[in-house]
């Protein structure tokens, strides 16, 4: 069977393959660390799994409207209100089957052939993948570890060329954690007004932010960037809900309608007990993101110390999400090895540790590893990788 010319290409998620070797491994009996995990290791709060149910018990088990239950979109638009301060109303925002699939109806909705869009490296795999299968050309901008792996206003204005469509911007980042600060993110949309790019803000991480750093949305910096801006969120790691596929984008009505059409044809509507989960989400307690929030933070705290006395590693601290993405060149070349992901197919083989090679996020000199497992885990991966180190030194 000779398949589809925009499957040929496309690269499998190398986050998930990492997680399926160290499965596989782990499941013939060896005692595996996976620090492969992008999705928080606590459980969805009571509160929320029994508000699905009970929907359920009440009949809500049929199609809901293609963008969303009209309940949903008001907790969206309350949160965005309380959150950020923006006021959206229901024709700006779209419910999706979770972020990774409002971003790729995004990209079905307004890229045609050759239309490029600007993505900074370290970057989330998906990405470029998702520009690719709407038929776009990813045009990679390299954030530089010197300044935290953040591009800088004239990084982005050298990229744009006549065919930028739009400028993908994630913050907190998956893999890096790190965070554009408000002052950044007003001279990165002036840059994006200025050309008129279609700014893509992928805030999923919004809610774990550490130490003094605080969570800004580039849309609710003037009402001209909320015009300029589809923000990208959902419950996955803010409520630990990742099972449930539930996302969204708000923004520009007539962007915002063609994915609503888009999915219409594809999915229907979001699994509807899951948008009832996430009402309760919602409109529920916030203790339990705090907690999450509090509970990653001091293991951060923990293991960042821990990662960075090891000899050839060296780490920006991340501000927000749960990962690390140490650079590892260092250690790579005292233990002989061509590549980064050599070293690292070498480390789950003899020490059992998962980590994610850099190179499927652009970034080949680093790892990335998360920290959504337990200390004593984790701790037992870095003892683990050290002594991997020393042992090929
Ligand atoms: N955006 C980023 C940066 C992510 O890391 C992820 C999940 O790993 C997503 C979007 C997708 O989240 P969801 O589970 O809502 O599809």
């Amino acid at each position: 069977m000779k398949l589809a010319k925009r499957v040929s290409t496309l690269a499998p998620s190398s986050t998930l393959a990492i997680t399926a070797k160290a499965k596989a491994l782990k499941e013939a009996g060896h005692d595996v660390i996976g620090l492969g995990a992008g999705e928080p290791d606590f459980n969805t709060p009571d509160y929320i799994i029994e508000a699905a149910v009970k929907s359920m018990q009440e009949g809500h088990t049929k199609y809901t409207p293609s963008g969303g239950l009209p309940a949903l979109k008001s907790s969206i638009i309350n949160k965005f209100k309380e959150d950020q301060g923006i006021t959206y109303s229901p024709n700006e925002v779209v419910v999706a089957s979770g972020a990774k699939h409002a971003l790729y109806l995004l990209f079905q909705a307004i890229l045609n052939p050759e239309d490029e869009v600007i993505i900074p490296t370290p970057y989330w795999v998906s990405y470029p993948e998702q520009v690719k299968l709407a038929e776009g050309t990813p045009i990679y901008v390299e954030g530089f570890e010197s300044n935290d792996f953040k591009i800088t206003k004239e990084q982005l204005e050298s990229a744009i060329t006549e065919k930028t469509k739009a400028f993908i911007l994630n913050s907190p980042s998956n893999p890096t954690g790190s965070l554009y600060t408000e002052a950044e993110l007003k001279e990165l949309g002036d840059i994006c007004l200025k050309h008129d790019i279609l700014i893509v803000s992928d805030e999923i991480y919004e809610k774990l932010v550490y130490g003094e750093a605080t969570h800004v949305s580039i849309a609710q910096l003037s009402e001209e960037l909320k015009q300029q801006t589809i923000i990208i969120n959902g419950v996955s790691k803010s409520h630990s809900m990742t099972g449930w596929r539930i996302g969204y984008a708000a923004g520009n009505a007539q962007i915002i309608n063609s994915m609503t059409d888009l999915a219409s044809h594809s999915t229907s509507n979001p699994t509807t007990m899951a948008q009832y989960g996430t009402i309760a989400a919602y409109n529920g307690q916030n203790e339990f993101v705090e907690m999450m929030r509090v509970a990653f933070e001091e293991r951060l705290n923990v293991v960042y110390d821990q990662l960075v006395q090891i000899p050839g590693v060296s780490c920006v601290k991340p501000k927000g999400a749960f990962y690390l993405f140490p650079n590892v060149k260092e250690a790579v070349r005292l233990n002989g090895f061509d590549d980064v992901d050599e070293w690292v197919e070498k480390i789950l083989e003899v020490e059992k540790v998962a980590l994610v090679p850099g190179s499927g996020f652009g970034a080949p000199d680093n790892v990335r590893l998360s920290y959504a497992t337990s200390l004593d885990q984790i701790q037992e991966a870095l003892t683990r990788i050290e002594r991997f180190i020393k042992n090929n030194m």
